[in-house]
């Protein structure tokens, strides 16, 4: 592709990409797809020559389009959303464009210094005190994993990376039954083991973390001979969006000198609004915390911040400087890889400016204030239908109910039946989760483009397929 033809498609793109966005509320909005279909239209193997690019981009909109969940869509109301408001995707043509390896100052300047002060633009945001520095990482599971490391080297005296986890004391890692699956996964990739992970007792409007039980769990493992090394609370869990007491948790952590992560991957957004702060009072304690930016606050994914308290500790774990890294003669300057994982990094910073400066924070919260009252609007609305049953009272934008079967013993099937009919109807999209064993349908609003009409379409399309089962 020459440079006439690359400007020609990137038009072409731009094109597409604005009439996308502008035809969205017409498509339904997942997939209606059978597993196979998309790739029984795919060739079997690469094409030997070069093929026209009408031929692709036809192919695109053809076989792809039609194959994918709409995850910008106004009535999208299924798992957490992944917003990529329209100026964040601007931002990610140009870093398309660009294609920078931004792993040190040096690779990309401007990368990193814009990533400084984003993070802490984000972190005024949030009402996190000063010195909470951070990170741009690729999804909140990575960031979890890079704290779950920080626990484990500090527990083990930063010994564990060069010995192994063998011959070393068994270390403890405390968290509850709300937190996610990244969560489970830091504990394995980390060599720590599943079986170390405590989980301990909730009670509460929240599905908090008993602090007496963590209390407890901590002595009895140190009793045992094993060396507790952090907590993971939760604020704004997957499944219902249960919280933990942040506050008393970090005192608890504290007292025994165990690291605190703290989990906001998707609640975290919210907290630019300060009335919402409640949800993770004593956050300030933490010694991380991530949210994903790419959720609820609108910048394309992926994008997730991991504020830390103290980097030395977190480079400490995961810095490897070769000869050929070094920044010979720039001592000072934040080499963002020595805080990852991966080497590589995307220059993920330029999306959160365009996003902060375009929206402003005023512009930001008012989305987010919305949809937090149009989703406890339409809960009070589906709890006065016949039939219905709220199960888990909003947390923010998120809350799940129940439709009751004729014979009740059938209540989990006829509410999977429920969520089937309709996802099939297109018109919204909802998943479910379980309470208490139970099946639940999970509701929440956090799309960029919703309007109050499309909290009635969901009321009309949930209370009109529960009554035509
Ligand atoms: C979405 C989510 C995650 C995982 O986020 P990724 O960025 O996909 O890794 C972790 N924790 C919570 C609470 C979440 O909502």
């Amino acid at each position: 592709m020459d440079g006439e033809e690359f400007r020609k498609w990137s038009r072409a793109a731009a094109e597409w990409g604005a009439d996308y966005r502008q035809t969205l509320r017409e498509r339904p909005v997942r997939a209606q797809t059978r597993p196979g279909e998309i790739a029984a239209l795919i060739e079997p193997a690469a094409p030997e020559n070069p093929q026209p690019m009408e031929a692709i981009f036809e192919d695109f909109e053809k076989i792809i389009v039609p194959g994918m969940t709409h995850w910008q869509h106004p009535r999208f109301f299924a798992y957490f959303p992944a917003n990529a408001a329209p100026v964040s995707v601007v931002a990610e043509y140009l870093v398309s464009a660009m294609a920078a390896q931004c792993m040190l100052w040096q690779t990309s300047p401007a990368a990193t210094e814009l990533e400084t002060k984003v993070i802490d633009w984000l972190r005024q945001a949030l009402g996190l005190p000063d010195g909470f520095s951070g990170v741009i990482q690729d999804s909140a599971s990575s960031a979890t994993l890079s704290a779950v490391l920080t626990m484990r080297e500090r527990a083990l005296e930063w010994q564990g990376n060069r010995q192994g986890l063998s011959g070393q004391p068994r270390l403890r890692i405390y968290s509850t039954d709300q937190v996610h699956t990244s969560i489970d996964r830091a504990i394995w990739v980390s060599g720590i083991g599943e079986e170390n992970l405590v989980r301990i007792a909730t009670g509460g409007r929240w599905h908090s973390m008993k602090p007496e039980a963590l209390e407890a769990a901590i002595e009895a493992d140190r009793a045992a001979g094993y060396c507790p090394a952090g907590v993971i609370a939760c604020v704004g869990g997957t499944s219902v969006g249960g919280c933990d007491d942040v506050e008393a948790i970090a005192a608890t952590a504290r007292k025994h000198g165990l690291y605190l992560h703290v989990d906001a991957a998707w609640a975290g957004s919210a907290m630019i609004c300060p009335e919402f702060r409640h949800f993770w009072s004593g956050v300030e304690e933490a010694d991380s915390i991530v949210f994903n930016p790419h959720k609820w606050l609108g910048a394309q994914f992926d994008c997730s911040v991991h504020f830390v308290r103290d980097p030395e500790s977190l480079v400490k774990t995961l810095a490897i400087r070769p000869e050929f890294l070094k920044t010979h003669g720039h001592d000072g300057i934040v080499n963002y890889s020595e805080w990852t994982v991966p080497l590589g990094r995307r220059f993920r910073a330029l999306k959160l400016w365009f996003l902060l400066r375009a929206h402003g924070l005023e512009g930001l919260r008012a989305m987010i204030r919305n949809h937090v009252a149009w989703s406890e609007a339409l809960a009070s609305r589906l709890a006065s239908q016949p039939g219905f049953e709220i199960v888990t009272e909003p947390m923010l934008s998120l809350f799940s109910f129940r439709h009751q079967a004729r014979d009740e013993r059938e209540n989990d099937a006829h509410n999977l039946r429920l969520l089937e009919a309709i996802n099939d109807d297109g018109r919204i999209y909802l998943t479910q989760t379980r309470v208490e064993g139970k099946v639940v349908i999970r509701f929440q609003a956090g799309q960029f483009e919703t309007r109050r009409e499309d909290i009635d379409t969901a009321f009309e399309a949930i209370t009109g397929i529960a009554a035509g089962l």
